[in-house]
């Protein structure tokens, strides 16, 4: 075992940042009340959590503070978008379009859906993961009222036009639910000037606590509470708010907002580096993802002939943590069903691995990963029946 230690899967699960752990403390122990109190004790925790939600706001410039909603993370979110917007609408229609690169937390409310009453479409994308709008417009009846893209996936990297996307969902009268999971605090996002109605961002995808999450709602879009109890967060998810997370989120996005842009600017050049070099020095490896149009922090490779969770093996032994694909996804032999989506053969999406960048990544640790990239293939490929007898001599 190496005494190395490198974290690469950022998308699985990020470090909290210690200005954001510092800003939690005080709501554990001395601002412990319960935020809808009416006496002094309820007061701080309520005037922190009013700020979280409006540094949240900010972000992604959405109109109002009171257009987000906290909950237990992005799968809650997008369960309240989809469940919660079909269920409270379904007089004005019943049908429903989402892609199918979306995560589990999109694909399964929408396929439970269409086993209550509503009929569901699930859009193909092309070999990088981009929908086509084409498609998308073919696709939308006058009896859509609801389509769920996301910004971006976590395991291509791919980002979506969502401009583009909202305009041609507009047009037709239906509402546009981005799940933004991947993308908030990696890029811009404005859900005014991008025409979104319902986003769903998670704290621990931007260096906050896990467990915590929002919903962000356009004025006048309603949807029915999952959650029914003592009317919390405007009656739309009920129960005694996680308030120190909900302040350490407000805390990792209003540094999200500030730091972002040289960040990415940094992890985009690292990105670039790191693509360059583990495709370069191998035959039979290739991009996975849209080259430019990619998250800064996301490089998924594949490598033919071998599987993914042995090369993961032998970067473990070297202490390099990287991922096969979706952490959620991870404990299955199937294959990624993104990367089946895009077009790759079931041994194809097997050879994949994907590296998510963070702060704490620099760029020796990039290089010396790609220094050990050969020799894995290499042996892998050696002892695998389905390398080509050229490539083992
Ligand atoms: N959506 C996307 C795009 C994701 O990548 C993830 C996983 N990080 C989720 C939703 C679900 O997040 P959580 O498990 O935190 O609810």
């Amino acid at each position: 075992m190496s005494t190395k230690r490198i974290y690469m899967d950022h998308t699985a699960g990020m470090p909290v940042d210690p200005r954001v752990i510092e800003a939690t403390l005080p709501y554990m122990n001395t601002f412990f009340g319960n935020p809808s109190s009416l006496h002094s004790f309820g007061q701080e925790p309520r005037k922190a959590m009013e700020e979280a939600r409006a540094k949240v706001a900010e972000l992604i410039n959405a109109e109002r503070k009171e257009s987000i909603i906290f909950t237990s993370g992005a799968t809650e979110s997008n369960n309240l978008a989809i469940k919660g917007y079909a269920n409270r609408n379904r007089t004005r229609g019943t049908h429903i379009i989402t892609s199918s690169i979306e995560h589990m937390s999109v694909l399964n409310p929408v396929k439970y859906l269409s086993t209550h009453g509503f009929k569901t479409t699930f859009l193909p994308v092309d070999q990088y993961g981009f929908v086509s709008l084409e498609n998308l417009e073919k696709e939308l009846t006058d009896e859509t009222i609801l389509v769920s893209i996301m910004y971006a996936n976590g395991e291509i990297g791919t980002i979506q036009p969502i401009k583009e996307i909202s305009q041609i969902v507009h047009r037709k009268k239906a509402v546009l639910h981005v799940d933004a999971t991947a993308a908030a605090g990696q890029v811009p996002i404005d859900v005014q000037a991008e025409g979104i109605d319902m986003l769903t961002i998670s704290s621990n995808d931007m260096y906050g606590p896990k467990g915590v999450g929002a919903l962000y709602f356009k004025k006048g879009v309603v949807v029915e509470p999952l959650i029914h109890g003592g009317g919390q967060e405007l009656g739309l998810r009920s129960g005694t708010e996680n308030v120190p997370s909900i302040v350490g989120f407000g805390k990792a996005a209003e540094l999200a907002k500030t730091e972002m842009q040289t960040e990415s600017e940094r992890l985009t050049r690292l990105r670039d580096r790191f693509i360059k070099g583990l495709v370069g020095a191998v035959p039979y490896s290739f991009l996975n993802g849209h080259p430019t149009k990619r998250l800064p922090n996301n490089v998924a490779v594949r490598y033919s002939f071998i599987e993914g969770e042995s090369m993961l093996l032998s970067l473990d032994m070297l202490g390099i943590a990287a991922s096969s694909g979706s952490a959620c996804t991870a404990k299955t032999l199937e294959p990624s069903h993104v990367l089946r989506a895009i077009g790759l053969k079931h041994e194809e999406a097997h050879g994949s691995l994907l590296f998510t960048l963070g702060k704490q990544n620099t760029e020796e640790e990039v290089d010396y990963v790609v220094s050990v990239m050969p020799d894995i293939v290499k042996r892998l490929r050696s002892m695998s029946p389905l390398t080509p007898k050229e490539l083992k001599e």
